[in-house]
């Protein structure tokens, strides 16, 4: 009896002490186990809300590049961009170096869009099929959004000639607003992003130019004036043309800021001739692939 009596005893305080290690361990449980798992589920929902937001802005990233892309391949093959080669960002070209005997040249027509004569202009070159280069003033554009439209939907390229096309002196601040301001209202008008610049009379002085290279415009001067602004007889600014055309030369005319009836007359002929010397005509876009790729071609038979 008292052995059993000892046995269920012990056997009693057993039971008591599993129950008390059991609630123990199960009071530790609930105390770690839960906290374990909260700390846990925390830290893999900011994980998850971290990694979400990676990967949002990797989506993001991946869709702006690819509406990049694909908005660039649009706009060269409707002919609205035309990157520049690298070399000539900042440079101020007059004509292409072309070492190979290509006959090329770049007809541009400055300070339009421009009621009457741009038109006109834009029909001889459809007829002859061939691409041009023009350096358009903002506010020209401004005024006659439609004409630019059609210069760039028949294919022709378009540079910055400044909004006013003023002549005298020009703080940072003003040649800023010049230039700015004008590549943005191409843009709005037409989609053509231009980082070509031509300062209006070719002045390299008074400030405008000087933004311009700062901001890695390709400044494009000319190597053969024809004149036109002092409006010659037609065979005076043709001969003006031919007297200085050279291969991978460029072309000065003007299809805007006043009468340019003299140069609508004689672009048929100035166009006939030059074919007849075997000339082709690239814009200057063009012009300046063909000599980047030129010099590459030295440089490599130099190696
Ligand atoms: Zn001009």
């Amino acid at each position: 009896m008292e052995n059993s009596k000892s046995f269920f005893w012990t056997q009693g305080i057993l039971i008591a002490l599993v129950a008390l290690v059991g609630t123990f361990s199960l009071g530790l449980m609930m105390l770690v186990k839960p906290n374990a798992s909260d700390a846990q589920s925390q830290r893999s929902i900011n994980e998850g809300t971290i990694s979400a937001k990676v990967g949002t802005q990797q989506r993001i990233e991946g869709l702006k590049a690819t509406m990049l892309t694909s908005w660039q391949q649009q706009a060269q093959a409707k002919g609205l961009a035309y990157p520049l080669p690298a070399s000539v960002l900042g440079a101020t070209i007059e004509s292409a170096k072309l070492t190979q005997g290509e006959k090329v040249i770049a007809l541009t027509f400055d300070d339009g869009p421009w009621p009457e004569s741009t038109a006109k202009v834009l029909d001889i070159l459809k007829k002859n099929d061939i691409k041009a280069t023009f350096f358009v003033l903002g506010q020209n554009v401004k005024n006659y959004p439609d004409l630019l439209k059609r210069v760039v939907a028949e294919g022709h390229t378009v540079g910055n000639h400044t909004w006013h096309h003023w002549y005298h002196f020009m703080n940072p601040q003003t040649a800023a607003y010049e230039i700015d301001h004008t590549t943005d209202i191409i843009f709005q008008t037409t989609g053509v992003k231009t980082n070509m610049f031509r300062p209006p009379g070719g002045i390299m002085r008074n400030g405008v130019a000087a933004y311009a290279k700062n901001s890695k415009y390709a400044i494009i001067i000319w190597s053969s004036d024809s004149m036109d602004y002092s409006r010659p007889s037609v065979p005076r600014l043709i001969n003006n043309i031919f007297r200085e055309a050279k291969p991978g030369g460029i072309v000065l005319m003007h299809d805007g800021g006043g009468n340019r009836s003299q140069t609508v007359e004689a672009l048929p002929t100035i166009i006939a001739n030059f074919r007849k010397e075997g000339y082709s005509f690239v814009t200057v876009p063009e012009l300046l692939e063909m000599q980047d790729k030129d010099q590459k071609l030295i440089t490599n038979k130099k190696q």
